[in-house]
């Protein structure tokens, strides 16, 4: 696949594929067409073609599309298939929240490790890892394959931890502190901010509530 010709509009699209996909083979649904495919996903069958049309087809006239087939497909477009490995860095509440939510391992990303300073919390264990100190992270990367770093530790330490891990050779970090993060090195980044999506929401929500005022 050539990277460069994929939007990332198309890219964030994906794992929605997905998500719907792996929902149908658990209904045991095998085929479906882009028309069903639309109306359960509530974008339109043109968008569905186009897009999967970025990455050659999958789709047969007459026959839509093969579930199991595309699943796979769209499974390893994302690079499922190399079973990345994270480490969490901060066992506070959102790192808890992650090392105990299940469907990452689904996903087929593994979390093999988490970190902290706090020596309260090093040696708790969470969902079977028990928390290192970060004196030994350098260790650890040294010796176990590692590939993303996921970081919930407060945004005044994140930039200089993403460095530390960058450094270390780790290719993705999975930002959750709330600040931006950027990075000179060639790691990829995505940062997270659930309460950018709550407010959001909180606009959408407000904005009805303006408009129920203004019709009375
Ligand atoms: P708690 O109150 O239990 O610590 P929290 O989620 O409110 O939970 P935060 O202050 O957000 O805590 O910190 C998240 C986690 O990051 C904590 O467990 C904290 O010990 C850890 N932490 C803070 N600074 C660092 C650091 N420099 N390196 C590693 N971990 C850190």
């Amino acid at each position: 696949m050539d990277d460069k010709k994929v939007s990332m509009a198309v890219v964030k699209r994906l794992p929605r594929y997905y998500r719907y996909l792996t929902d149908l083979l658990k209904l045991e649904v095998n085929r479906i067409s882009s028309k069903e495919l639309s109306e359960k996903m509530g974008i339109t069958a043109s968008q569905i073609r186009q897009d999967l049309n970025c990455f050659g087809g999958f789709g047969q006239q007459g026959y839509g599309y093969n579930v199991e087939i595309l699943q796979r497909e769209i499974g390893k477009i994302l690079g499922m298939q190399n079973k990345f490995k994270a480490i969490i860095i901060g066992a506070g509440n959102m790192g808890n929240a992650i090392a105990n939510y299940s469907l990452f391992a689904e996903r087929g990303y593994s979390i093999v490790a988490i970190f902290d300073n706090n020596t309260e919390k090093v040696g708790k264990i969470i969902n079977n890892l028990a928390v290192l100190d970060m004196n030994e992270l350098e260790n650890y990367i040294k010796n176990n394959r590692v590939d993303i770093a996921i970081l919930t530790v407060p945004f005044q330490y994140t930039s200089q931890i993403a460095e530390r891990v960058a450094s270390l050779g780790i290719k993705g970090i999975w930002n959750f502190s709330p600040m931006d993060l950027r990075l000179s090195h060639e790691v990829k980044i995505e940062n997270v901010h659930l309460s950018d999506s709550l407010m959001v929401l909180g606009y959408r929500m407000n904005k009805k509530i303006e408009e129920d005022k203004a019709s009375l």
